[in-house]
């Protein structure tokens, strides 16, 4: 094993070159290169970067595997674990979770473990070899609400164990923000499509626009399914709260990326749905939801694209590498910055953004430098399209229209440790149960539940009574 040698990077397209069109911006390895970044793992025989995967895919065994050359035994390891890898060997923020924990992090290069089991996907997708589905016995009917990466763990999860699983999704199509949200350069939808069609070969079946809570209530799912998961999300999205916020040229990001995403709006006029964004535009927030926002609004063809942020760069909770390339991209950040007001003009159109710029002060309880407000430091950017990406709670739908259920402090779902929720028969995991996090965590609250439903049903099954918990 080359101990010492160099984390291989996988090719990136120019900057200049990629704000031009909706391509995919990485590249992934060829076999060359994801073989010699195999073969810089230590095959450590406690293996820390296992634990720091929250669907506890074995990484050791399969980039041993990829380092042999064995992709098709790769693809099935990971596949044991993770019914999603080409979306997550994209998305997950690994630098803080497998590869933080790998053994070479300390020096600075852990092992690509996102980028190999990204190239044992696309391997897999690319030589049309995807492996054959589980047979399922439908021994019971499980119902899923939601086709969200939490949703669509779990359903595979419990079709793999011989269950009946229905998905009910609200929109036309499933995958959460896997498809709505995500922007097409960094997760290209064809590549989500092809997982969940991986799901539907397992048995999982779809059925799209049906609203729980408006066409079906979580009630009457009990009456024809065995147990209920609840993975609706957390896409509700947070205003500012400061004048203006009702102009023509406002958007919250969430229905921006979706009229892009989703609706195809970067094709228009092929397709039906527009997306009027001026040549100006401001976005707030530095999550990946604002990145993703600005980096659309450079493709859709903006001039100026401001990102108004209160603190500093170090402070963006977007990944490093998402920061690092809305810069490349022309991003202007504006930070230590907070907007005041947004500006309209005598049609009702958004004119501007007013903000106000801070310094950094002494820091506060929670270790941080607080900002504090700059004397003279009002501005204004001059922006003809406003869009706030500052977070996102749970759609209260589906909590509301279900008696029994007990809501946290933000609005979210309560659930015990394994994703049971205080109603009987009903399991819940991903954002709406632990707020806003990522597509892996998500991935491992449906895998916990799936279990945890599975237990459940055994033990109806063989009659016995269900614990004091009261899960089933
Ligand atoms: P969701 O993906 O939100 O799916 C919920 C589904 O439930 C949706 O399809 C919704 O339509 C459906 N639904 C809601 N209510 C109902 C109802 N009443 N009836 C039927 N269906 C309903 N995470 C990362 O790890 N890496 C990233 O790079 C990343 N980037 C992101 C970029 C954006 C723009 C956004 C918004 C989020 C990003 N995240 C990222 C976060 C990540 O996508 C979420 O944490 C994850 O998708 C949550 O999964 P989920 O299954 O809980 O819900
Ligand atoms: Fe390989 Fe790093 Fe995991 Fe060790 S910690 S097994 S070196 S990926």
């Amino acid at each position: 094993m080359a101990v010492d040698s160099q984390r291989v990077e996988p090719r990136t397209l120019d900057a200049e070159d990629r704000v031009g069109h909706f391509r995919e911006v990485q590249r992934g390895y060829t076999e060359e290169e994801a073989v010699a970044e195999a073969n810089r793992c230590l095959q450590c025989k406690r293996p820390p970067c296992a634990a720091g995967c929250p669907v506890g895919i074995n990484i050791p065994a399969f980039i041993d595997m990829i380092a042999r050359g064995l992709y098709r035994e790769a693809i099935e390891k990971i596949k044991e674990k993770n019914n999603l890898p080409a979306v997550c060997g994209r998305v997950c923020p690994q630098e803080v979770q497998c590869e933080k924990k790998c053994i070479l992090a300390k020096r600075g290069e852990p092992v690509a473990i996102g980028n190999l089991e990204r190239f044992a996907a696309d391997w897999e997708r690319e030589t049309g070899s995807m492996s054959l589905p589980y047979p399922g016995d439908c021994r019971f009917n499980i119902a899923v609400v939601g086709s969200g990466p939490s949703s669509l763990t779990a359903a595979a999860d419990l079709a793999k164990m011989g269950y009946c699983v229905t998905i009910y999704e609200a929109l036309h199509e499933p995958g959460g923000v896997l498809i709505y949200g995500i922007p097409e350069f960094r997760l290209p939808k064809n590549i989500v499509r092809q997982e969940i069609d991986y799901i539907k070969r397992l048995g999982v079946s779809i059925k799209t626009n049906t609203v729980i809570g408006k066409t079906k209530t979580v009630d009457e799912l009990l009456e024809s399914h065995d147990a209920v998961f609840i993975g609706s999300g957390a896409g509700l999205p947070y205003f500012l709260g400061i004048p203006g916020e009702h102009l023509n040229g406002v958007y919250t990001a969430n229905e921006f990326l979706t009229r892009s995403n989703l609706m195809g709006a970067h094709e228009f006029p092929s397709v039906d749905t527009p997306l009027g964004i001026g040549k100006n535009v401001a976005v707030v927030g530095a999550g990946n939801v604002a990145m993703d926002a600005a980096r659309t609004a450079i493709r859709l063809g903006a001039e100026n694209v401001h990102l108004v942020y209160r603190r500093t760069r170090e402070e963006m909770p977007a990944r490093r590498d998402e920061i690092d390339k809305a810069q490349e991209e022309g991003v202007q950040f504006q930070l230590l910055s907070s907007p005041e007001k947004v500006i309209g003009d005598d049609k009702g159109n958004v004119m501007g953004l007013s903000c106000q710029r801070y310094d950094l002060g002494e820091p506060d309880h929670t270790g941080r430098r607080k900002p504090i407000s700059r004397e003279h430091g009002e501005f204004c950017l001059p922006v003809d399209t406003v869009i706030i990406a500052v977070g996102q709670g749970v759609n209260p739908l589906v909590l509301e229209s279900t008696e029994g259920f007990e809501i946290g402090p933000g609005g979210y779902l309560i659930t015990d440790e394994v994703g049971a929720t205080t109603r009987p028969g009903v399991f819940a995991g991903g954002d709406v149960a632990t707020g806003t996090d990522t597509v892996i965590k998500a991935m491992g609250g449906g895998k916990k539940a799936a279990l945890a439903i599975h237990e459940c049903l055994e033990m109806r099954r063989k009659g016995k009574r269900v614990g004091a918990s009261g899960r089933c």
